[in-house]
């Protein structure tokens, strides 16, 4: 899927329609500062681990995408649900 790098759509801080950017979201560094990450350290693996499981591991043919719509207005970013895809393509116009 290709998506226009700017277009125009709603702002829930304005409450009008203005011309906003995509904006991809960075995935954030782990700072191993939280609990669950110690315990994925420390577990051990006990178990067959999925091997003999009849569901297939690796990765999914589609992806979550995962973008921000910033107003060009109010410089404020919002979210909306995300949905999955398998290409995702930011196009310049
Ligand atoms: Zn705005």
């Amino acid at each position: 899927m290709q998506m226009p790098s700017k277009f125009r759509t709603y702002c829930p801080y304005c409450r009008t329609h203005q011309i906003h950017a995509v904006e991809k979201v960075k995935k954030g560094k782990t700072t191993n500062l939280h609990k669950v990450e110690r315990q994925k350290a420390t577990r051990t693996h006990i178990g067959n681990r999925g091997k003999f499981s009849k569901i297939p591991g690796g990765d999914k043919p589609t992806k979550r995408i995962n973008v921000k719509y910033r107003c060009e207005i109010c410089k404020k970013a919002h979210l909306r649900p995300a949905f999955r895809i398998s290409k995702f393509e930011l196009v310049e116009k």
